[in-house]
């Protein structure tokens, strides 16, 4: 486990040819796997909740669509912003490392080169290395090497919004389905049963994508949404009581 995610972690640097396009396909997996979880879990809660507070099958709908679209377009709202903050940044670094190759062209080429050195290369490879870079691309090659960043790859927020809200819904329509679906004595049980087996294999995926451990990464999501929905289940129950 420790081998697999240290690589994983070398893998995220981008400092290899291939490394950074793998990495961002990677990153866009387990995010889209992620938003998935976030929808299973919190409209798996939802609907179970109205569910236990003894509603019939069509508010128990009207509520899980409801749900289905807020937490869609809170989940967009939240990627764009966090997307565009962190696309921020990178423009405002790659813009003052461009400020200080027109303004310090020789301390940045000496920069340049004692980050090869550091990296393990002897003093003439490194400062060879650090000149027929920068005469190709400096700006790339002080963003990849000093920043870990692509110039031509930065995140696009909308991208992000959009792809989080579609598998949040992807993930919302499970326990949706799961609840309004069977005879009402079973839709409990059902949608319970359901959502464990979906976490289950999403908690698996995830894991495969980190290259973290199996049964511990399953364990997490399987009891914290268990526990989710033993929480909404309670509290839903005590609800129906009293109203
Ligand atoms: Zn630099």
């Amino acid at each position: 486990m420790d081998t697999l995610e240290r690589s994983a972690q070398s893998r995220g640097h981008g400092s290899e040819p291939h490394s950074g396009a793998i990495a961002s396909r990677l990153n866009w997996l387990r995010a889209g796997v992620l938003g998935a979880n976030d929808g299973i879990v919190s409209i798996a809660g939802l609907v179970v909740g109205v569910a236990a507070a003894g509603a019939a099958t069509e508010p128990i709908l009207v509520a899980g669509v409801a749900g289905l679209l807020a937490g869609a377009a809170s989940m967009a709202m939240g990627e764009y912003v966090s997307v565009s903050t962190q696309r921020d940044t990178e423009k405002a670094l790659l813009a003052k490392e461009e400020w200080e190759l027109k303004e310090f062209p020789e301390e940045e080429l000496r920069e340049l080169a004692g980050l090869f050195r550091a990296k393990g290369l002897s003093k003439g490879t490194a400062h060879q290395v650090a000149v027929e870079l920068t005469e190709h691309d400096a700006l790339a090659a002080h963003a990849d090497v000093e920043l870990g960043i692509d110039p031509d790859e930065l995140a696009s927020p909308w991208h992000a919004a959009i792809s989080s809200a579609i598998a949040f819904v992807l993930g919302a329509i499970l326990p949706l389905l799961a609840i309004v679906l069977p005879p009402e004595q079973w839709r409990i049980p059902i949608t319970f049963g359901a959502v464990l087996i979906a976490l289950a294999l999403t908690g698996t995926i995830s894991a495969r994508l980190g290259g973290a451990n199996r049964r511990h990464a399953v364990r997490r999501v399987v009891l914290g949404g268990a526990l989710a929905m033993a929480a909404t289940f309670a509290i839903g129950e005590l609800v129906g009581l009293v109203l």
